[in-house]
């Protein structure tokens, strides 16, 4: 395979997370990274050379959109990231993007992996905002023998809230997303992950923890991740106390849905779950100085 894409800056973190920022062959920018959960690796990669999703709490919404990363691009971002390592780790399509708004291409790039990589790559995860083509999507998958983990971003019930957040979600409503999560449970009882981002004074209030709990409720095959958020140069948001935090994964539990909170890595090197952009930023911010 060609070299698509190149290698401009790598970042090291102490809690050994390290950063790639890439340059396409057609001058586009993109960062992704690699970290370790305990001794077992993730590598975080990214799907789209900006994105179109705009949520108001990731640094990503910064870069504007230029295309999605061709499947081969995809490949090559994930071998670049796992530096010939011989061990076993975890590819989560959560970097920059919507993987279900590229899926094409991602999916021939996680049919590849399952091939080729099937001896090293253990977990595979999809995440989504929500999207128009999420029956059609969870439907395919819903086929494949070997499917990866599907999670999906809800982060505020109700959908007048949810659009302050993640506002492309004007087309595609909650009860939209339930009805395709219970689809694709019923069909193939696997989990699925729903994250909740607490942000101060956005969605931290008791009562919009209990929604979001509530909603949860009717999802049998439910896993609650907490993300708490990791702050980016630009944001006047806030993340939400570690109280808040605690009650929402009590709310769950008495509501019968399982809740953990998801570890930050990298946020030394903006490379935490929210902090990845591209060149441009960097070239604005440089203008600044
Ligand atoms: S959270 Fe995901 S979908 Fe939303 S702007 Fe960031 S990269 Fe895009």
């Amino acid at each position: 395979m060609d070299e698509l894409l190149q290698v401009a800056n790598a970042t090291h973190d102490n809690d050994g997370t390290v950063k790639l920022q890439f340059i396409t062959s057609d001058g586009g920018s993109f960062e992704s990274s690699s970290f370790y959960v305990g001794r077992h690796l993730n590598i975080c990669c990214s799907t789209q050379i900006g994105c179109v999703n705009k949520c108001l709490h990731c640094a990503s919404r910064e870069v504007p959109f230029l295309r999605n990363l061709t499947s081969e691009e995809l490949i090559q971002q994930i071998a670049f990231l796992s530096d010939k390592r011989n061990e076993t780790f975890d590819i989560l399509f959560l970097g920059m993007g919507d993987p279900f708004v590229n899926f094409q291409n991602v999916f021939a790039a996680y049919t590849y992996f399952c091939k080729e990589g099937a001896t090293q790559i253990e977990d595979v995860l999809l995440c989504t905002s929500g999207m128009s083509n999420n029956r059609a999507v969870l439907q395919l998958l819903s086929h494949e023998p070997q499917r990866p983990n599907i999670v999906f971003s809800v982060h505020a019930v109700p959908d007048t809230l949810r659009q302050k957040i993640i506002p492309h979600t004007l087309l595609y409503n909650l009860d939209s997303m339930k009805k395709d999560i219970l689809f694709y449970t019923a069909k193939t009882d696997d989990y699925v992950f729903v994250n909740y981002t607490p942000l101060l004074n956005i969605n931290d209030k008791p009562e919009q923890l209990k929604d979001f709990a509530l909603w949860c409720r009717d999802i049998h095959n439910c896993i609650v991740r907490i993300i708490p958020f990791n702050t980016w140069q630009g944001t006047a948001l806030s993340p939400a106390s570690n109280r808040t935090i605690e009650d929402l994964i009590d709310l769950c539990k008495d509501y019968g849905v399982r809740a953990d909170v998801r570890p930050s890595y990298g946020t030394a090197i903006n490379a935490g779950c929210g902090q990845l952009r591209g060149d441009k930023v960097r070239r604005e911010q440089r203008n600044e100085m």
